[in-house]
């Protein structure tokens, strides 16, 4: 027989759940002082934000190369670590064809995924278990990458930034086929290596 404490947490439980999704939340975000005021706005602090990520990879990067033992892996990290040199110039192209001084505004998230990396090698030995660390790792900072230079293409299109768009076209590009040869390298050479250390 039910007892009365948990007939009455189950009726506290549809309630919660009833509730809309406006009444959920006391009040929106305060927005700050600077806060973007337009799409054009919202373009120069996204592409402030993913060049402070860039220039943060151009760091982290040896360090990942060090740790990996793979040659294949390390090949592709090597090489994406010259991509990468190469993306920075290009974001400082797009600052320079909106007539914008080359800012970088700190990543959040870019910090949270190198710390994530960090601590992903800290608990694997080197090897074949801490490539696939590895590996995973910098597939999520790739997809951030990716997600983030959509979007950045897809303002630069619909406030006809061609100059702009034609840059983070050619280093959306390369994070694809970076992401694209990372799985192949776990498929191929790596994750059943892991599997019977
Ligand atoms: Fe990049
Ligand atoms: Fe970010
Ligand atoms: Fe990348």
């Amino acid at each position: 027989m039910e007892t009365k404490a948990k007939k009455a947490s189950a009726k506290r439980v549809k309630n919660e759940n009833s509730k809309t999704v406006a009444s959920q939340t006391s009040r929106k975000t305060p927005a700050k002082k600077d806060a973007a005021k337009d799409l054009s706005d919202l373009f120069e602090d996204g592409l402030k934000d993913i060049y402070w990520a860039e220039k943060a990879l151009v760091k982290a990067l040896p360090k990942m190369h060090k740790n990996a033992t793979e040659p294949k892996l390390k090949k592709a990290i090597e090489t994406h670590l010259e991509e990468t040199k190469g993306q920075v110039k290009r974001l400082e192209a797009c600052f320079k064809a909106l007539k914008k001084k080359a800012e970088a505004k700190k990543c959040d998230a870019m910090q949270g995924l190198l710390d994530e990396g960090k601590g992903i090698m800290e608990e694997t030995k080197p090897g074949p278990v801490r490539d696939a660390g590895i590996i995973a790792a910098s597939q999520k900072v790739e997809h951030y990458e990716i997600a983030t230079y959509g979007t950045l293409a897809a303002y630069a299109k619909i406030l006809k930034e061609k100059d702009c768009l034609k840059e983070l076209l050619a280093t959306l590009k390369e994070e694809k086929s970076c992401n694209d040869l990372l799985s192949k390298i776990a498929d191929t050479n790596l994750n059943s290596k892991a599997m019977t250390q």
